[in-house]
C-alpha cells in the first residue's frame, strides 16, 4: 500500500482546532497503517467564495495552505450548492468570505457552514467601509455594493483579515504569515501608487461598465462609474438613455465582464462608435488583472 501525503514541507505541530482530525487520522493510521487524503495532510485547507480571494489566501499562507474556490465559475450573485462545494467546506479548516453582501454568501453560506461546525470563519470585509450599490439608479434597498475587492486599499484590509484568521488557526507559524502578508501588501500598495500616479494627470474621469463592479475603485480614485445594469440588474428597457449618457460623457469604451451578456455593451459601443473592452472582476490573478485593467482604463480615458 502506498501512502499519499499532501505537501512536501512538514508543518510544525500546531493548534487545538485540529486535534479532532488529528485523532481521526491516528485512528486511521492504526487501522490501515496509512495516512491518506487531504484532510489530514500537512496544509491548512481554506475555502474561499470567489477567485480573487484565492490569491489573497495563497500569498499569505504560502506552502502551508491549500485553497479551494467555492464559486469558481458562474455568477456569484446567484449560485446553487453543489456536492463539490459541500465536500470542500467539510474538509476545510477555514472559510474566508467576502462579507459584503454577495448573493451566494447571503443565500447559501449558512447552510454550507452547517456542515462544518469547527471551521474558522473569516469575514474579509471587516474594517472595509461599505458604499451603497450603484447609488444613482438604485431605488430599492440601501444594500451595499458587494464588490469591495476591486479597490486595492480594500484588498489590503481583506488580506490583513485573512492573515489574522490564519494566525488564529496556526499561531506557531505567525511570523511566516506576517512576513508573507507584508510582502503582498507592499505589492498592493505599489499597485495603488501606480494607479494614483497614472490617473493624476487625466482630466476625463468618467467611464462606463456593463456590470457595476467598479464602484469602490471609482470612489477610491476620484472617478465616476456609469453602469449599464441598473442596481446590479440587467437593463429592462431599451438602451437609449444609457447611450445618451455615454455620449454626454464622451465615453469611447464600454467595459463588460466575460460573464455578462456581451450584446448590450456591443449595442452601446456601436451607437457611440466606441469599443467594448473586458474587465473580469473575478479573475484569480488579482494584481496582474488590476494592472491590465488600469492600462485599458487609461486608454478609455484618453
Ligand atoms: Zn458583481
Amino acid at each position: 500500500m502506498v501512502c499519499v501525503r499532501g505537501g512536501s514541507q512538514a508543518r510544525q505541530p500546531r493548534r487545538v482546532v485540529g486535534l479532532v482530525s488529528v485523532g481521526l487520522a491516528l485512528a486511521l493510521v492504526v487501522v490501515t497503517g496509512c495516512v491518506t487524503g487531504t484532510s489530514v495532510g500537512d496544509r491548512i485547507g481554506v475555502a474561499v467564495t470567489i477567485p480573487p480571494l484565492q490569491e489573497f489566501v495563497q500569498r499569505v499562507g504560502g506552502d502551508l495552505v491549500d485553497v479551494t474556490v467555492i464559486v469558481s465559475q458562474g455568477d456569484p450573485h446567484e449560485s446553487r450548492l453543489t456536492s463539490g462545494q459541500v465536500k470542500a467546506v467539510a474538509e476545510a479548516e477555514m472559510y474566508a468570505k467576502v462579507g459584503s453582501g454577495i448573493e451566494f454568501e447571503l443565500l447559501q453560506l449558512d447552510d454550507l457552514l452547517e456542515t462544518n461546525k469547527d471551521i474558522v470563519l473569516v469575514d474579509c470585509s471587516e474594517g472595509v467601509e461599505l458604499i451603497p450599490m450603484d447609488g444613482e439608479h438604485n431605488g430599492e434597498s440601501g444594500s451595499p455594493d458587494p464588490h469591495i475587492w476591486m479597490s486595492p486599499p480594500n484588498a489590503a484590509i481583506m488580506v490583513r483579515n485573512i492573515c489574522d484568521g490564519l494566525v488564529r488557526l496556526d499561531p506557531e507559524n505567525r511570523d511566516y504569515y506576517l512576513a508573507n502578508r507584508d510582502t503582498y501588501i507592499q505589492e498592493l500598495e505599489d499597485l495603488d501608487g501606480r494607479i494614483r500616479q497614472s490617473l493624476a494627470g487625466v482630466s476625463k474621469r468618467t467611464f462606463m461598465v456593463y456590470h457595476p463592479s467598479l464602484g469602490y475603485f471609482a470612489a477610491e480614485y476620484g472617478l465616476t462609474m456609469l453602469s449599464v445594469e441598473e442596481g446590479g440588474k440587467e437593463p429592462t428597457g431599451d438602451l437609449t438613455r444609457t447611450i445618451e449618457q455615454a455620449k454626454e460623457n464622451d465615453i469611447t469604451v464600454v467595459f463588460t465582464s466575460p460573464l455578462s451578456d456581451p450584446r448590450p455593451a456591443e449595442v452601446i459601443a456601436s451607437a457611440i462608435r466606441g469599443e467594448v473592452r473586458y474587465i473580469d472582476p473575478l479573475a484569480a490573478d488579482y494584481i496582474s488583472n488590476m494592472r491590465a485593467f488600469l492600462d485599458t482604463l487609461l486608454e478609455a480615458l484618453e
